[in-house]
């Protein structure tokens, strides 16, 4: 292949994605595969920007700006998340859809990566409001998606009534049912038993992994944990270390964390957020109250930032006590925070596979979708465990033979799954 010139360089490209970038860059050092094809695979396949507008309840109509990108599809269609917040940017969506690529290749999914996102604080919305601009955006959109196409699913500031809408918007426009043209939607509708729980599941299968790896055997009930972000995966994470006996002492959402040295009882928190109108950890009392930023720093064993990308800084790493960090969230360490755990010998288990639970489950539920045929949760938690504890081996195999952190490693192994299947379909035409 010959090297081709990259698409332009965008001058102020975010955080996020220069994240995303210099961990390809890192990691394809180690590839022996030819020059164009290590530009092919960096690159966006095809990106959509729309503006739509949305009735809003008051009689007014807004403008909302939404994207949907397809970094890679050489492993299959492509799959991602779609994201509702005020933060979203262009490149922050081009990040996650290439580490969506890199997440399914890692885990050995038919799939490509691609991620979703609309420019709007969901809780500002009413769901009325809510579910024009699902509808809406989905139709904006449906060029792109398809259940052989592109398969999205919940991120931050979506759940499992938002896939409900989307799907039922594709099934109206098509004239029948698709429910695999989504996955992450609620059991009613084709869901998967587990889909909800599974990332945060996931999360707590690796730090096992992780804490064997590294021969720390003691009792879980001596074992702290902290978790940053508090939503699907930061809930169910800590529900799922909790359960298993770990000291789950810090939490937090957005509002801010709550401390509780002995351990927090997180069914009962999980309780009091129902409870709560406002839907957050305020009012909880078993426990200090502290910042997001105070939380990265408790001493504890395991950090698992749950919440958003970029906590992890080059300011903040040299403080961070925990000697496992374990991802939940995608890109919640900066390439300078990773070079100081490095440094200290902290391991950080990557984004790419502690969380690829999710996707995985995602996986499993377009599967049972297409096959119309259905899983206990037994089989689905036996299936997700064995893909996740298999990636975990083939990612220490490749830190071993190339003597390099867990994050490079995870990369390197996903990037040449997609670079030898590149050489393998050629060139078109
Ligand atoms: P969510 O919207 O359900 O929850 C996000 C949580 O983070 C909430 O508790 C929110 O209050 C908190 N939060 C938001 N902004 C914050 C801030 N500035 N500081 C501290 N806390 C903040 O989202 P989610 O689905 O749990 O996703 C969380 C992360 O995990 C994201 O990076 C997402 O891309 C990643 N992820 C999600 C899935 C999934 O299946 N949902 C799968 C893989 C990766």
């Amino acid at each position: 292949m010959m090297l081709s010139t990259a698409p332009s360089v965008h001058a102020t490209m975010d955080a996020t994605y220069q994240t995303a970038l210099s961990q390809y860059d890192r990691a394809v050092r180690y590839l022996d595969v030819p020059e164009g094809l290590i530009e092919f695979m960096k690159w966006p396949r095809r990106e959509l920007t729309v503006n739509f507008p949305v009735h809003m309840d008051n009689g007014s109509v807004k403008i909302f700006t939404g994207y949907r990108i397809h970094h890679n599809t050489v492993l299959g269609p492509s799959k991602g998340g779609i994201r509702y917040s005020s933060h979203v940017t262009q490149d922050e969506i081009r990040a996650l859809a290439m580490w969506m690529t890199w997440k399914c290749a890692l885990v050995n999914l038919p799939y490509g990566g691609a991620k979703g996102g609309v420019i709007v604080e969901p809780k500002d919305l009413t769901e009325n409001e809510l579910q024009a601009l699902t509808r809406r955006y989905t139709s904006e959109i449906i060029l792109l998606i398809g259940p052989k196409i592109d398969i999205p699913a919940p991120d931050m500031g979506t759940n499992a009534q938002t896939m409900g809408w989307m799907m039922d918007t594709y099934s109206m426009t098509v004239g029948y049912s698709v429910p695999a043209v989504v996955t992450g939607k609620p059991l009613i509708i084709g869901g998967s038993l587990g889909r909800e729980e599974a990332t945060g599941r996931g999360v707590i299968v690796c730090m096992l992994e992780a804490l064997r790896q590294q021969g720390i055997t003691r009792s879980p009930k001596d074992i702290s944990v902290a978790v940053q972000g508090f939503g699907n995966v930061g809930s169910n994470a800590a529900q799922r270390a909790h359960d298993l006996g770990f000291k789950v002492i810090a939490i937090s959402d957005i509002s801010g964390g709550l401390y509780n040295p002995r351990g927090l009882n997180i069914t009962e928190v999980r309780e009091h957020i129902k409870r709560n109108p406002r839907r957050s950890l305020e009012g909880y009392r078993d426990g200090e109250r502290l910042t997001n930023a105070e939380l990265l720093e408790l001493p504890c064993d395991v950090l698992i930032p749950a919440a958003m990308e970029g906590q992890l800084t080059g300011e903040n790493a040299s403080r961070v006590r925990a000697k496992l960090i374990v991802e939940g969230a995608n890109g919640p360490t900066l390439p300078e925070a990773d070079a100081i755990f490095n440094d200290r010998g902290i391991t950080v288990v990557p984004d790419i596979l502690a969380n690829a639970g999710g996707v995985t489950v995602s996986y499993f539920e377009w599967v049972q979708g297409l096959q119309e045929f259905f899983w206990d949760e037994d089989e689905v938690y036996r299936r997700l465990e064995r893909i996740l504890i298999r990636a975990s081996d083939e990612v220490i195999a490749t830190m071993d033979k190339h003597n390099v952190d867990m994050r490079t490693a995870a990369q390197i192994t996903a990037i040449n799954r997609v670079a030898q299947a590149t050489l393998t379909r050629g060139i078109y035409p």
